[in-house]
């Protein structure tokens, strides 16, 4: 069954009698077309029993039919009331108003369920197609792997514009433009998210971003980045040493490739999501920094950059083969420095397959 004959059978199995996704990540995974409406309309409609549709501004449907979508494609024009040329496909399709409806509950705005309600007053949002997409792209296959490989190496290659960018003075900001001016040159258009280069204390902020702050040597800097490689993303981090960090630097260094190297040498199928973030968790706990490592270990990755599974405490699924994740454990120490070390991996059948392959061994830039 291919991706659209399967959530076909989940509405089947359901009883219900639409499916309305709207996220522009949820519309790429089954039609191949990626896209950013904004704030205009965009769904890809899909039937237990009938042929789906999407629908897109009418500036996008040429794109999405040359993107590979071969059902039908209507759009409307930025004059026209979007949800009753919807409303008149769906009746094209269905004997009766849909009644129970699947939408995106993560995603949808409440204003698009009252735009539905006016065309449909009878309608219930019964189904989450959120937590039909959490479970159903869980397991990738080969061909969705080779996909996220390519991306690592986009990120590979960010890597070693990134370090080669490294000089006295020159902000992080600065950094961060010759990472994304070089993966442009290439035709890398897109990153998963903004780019981060930190030196120093400003590592230690692991939500915040690149400064104007000069680099300094003599202090580790922390990079983490990811590009979009038709539609799949990559996430990596590598922490490098400027010069000569402090001997403190050093150490949460090491600890974190411990950490680092440990948990992903443990992925196989059969142990848990949860035992990988203990194994990783342990050993920095055991160093004495168990307080600075305020996350969990890793994150799901796909056509977005954060989705199932965690791997984190209490979350007892076990790996299977076609799973792919992060495996980032960081030490943040505020005011001093901060550490990360990630790669994205998928599981095989015996162990895992790393997307990256930048060295994690720490590199000594002068
Ligand atoms: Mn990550
Ligand atoms: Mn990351």
């Amino acid at each position: 069954m291919n991706k659209i004959e399967r959530i076909q059978q989940w509405l089947q199995d359901n009883n219900y009698d639409i499916a309305y996704l709207n996220d522009p990540i949820s519309v790429n995974y089954f039609t191949g077309y990626q896209t950013d409406p904004i704030e205009r309309v965009l769904g890809l409609f899909v039937f237990p029993n009938a042929d789906p549709f999407l629908f897109v501004p009418q500036l996008e449907v040429e794109a999405s039919k040359k993107a590979g979508w071969n059902k039908e494609v209507y759009g409307y024009l930025d004059h026209e009331d979007p949800f009753k040329i919807i409303s008149k496909h769906i009746m094209e399709r269905l004997d009766l108003a849909p009644k129970n409806w699947a939408i995106e509950k993560f995603s949808l705005p409440v204003s698009r369920m009252e735009s539905i309600l006016v065309h449909f007053p009878d309608s219930q949002f019964v189904g989450d197609v959120s937590k039909y997409m959490e479970k159903t792209k869980l397991i990738k296959t080969p061909e969705e792997i080779a996909l996220l490989q390519a991306a690592g190496k986009e990120a590979d290659y960010a890597f070693s514009l990134g370090f080669q960018a490294i000089k006295e003075g020159k902000t992080e900001q600065e950094v961060v433009a010759e990472i994304e001016y070089g993966l442009m040159k290439k035709g890398v258009m897109h990153t998963s998210f903004d780019t981060i280069v930190q030196g120093g204390a400003n590592a230690a902020n692991p939500h915040g971003g690149p400064e104007k702050t000069p680099l300094k040597r003599d202090e580790l800097i922390l990079f983490d980045l990811g590009t979009v490689h038709q539609g799949y993303m990559s996430d990596a981090s590598r922490t490098v040493a400027f010069g000569k960090p402090s001997a403190k630097s050093l150490e949460i260094y090491k600890v974190c490739l411990e950490a680092q190297l440990t948990a992903q040498a443990a992925v196989k199928p059969g142990i848990t999501a949860a035992e990988i973030d203990k194994i990783a968790r342990d050993i920095i706990k055991k160093a004495g920094y168990g307080e600075y490592f305020i996350h969990r270990t890793g994150h799901g990755i796909g056509t977005s950059d954060h989705e199932f599974p965690s791997i984190m405490e209490g979350n007892d699924l076990v790996l299977q083969p076609g799973m792919c994740f992060s495996i980032e454990p960081g030490i943040y120490i505020p005011g001093v420095a901060g550490v990360r070390i990630e790669d994205c991996v998928a599981v095989t059948e015996t162990s895992s397959l790393s997307f990256t392959s930048t060295s994690k061994e720490l590199t000594y830039i002068d």
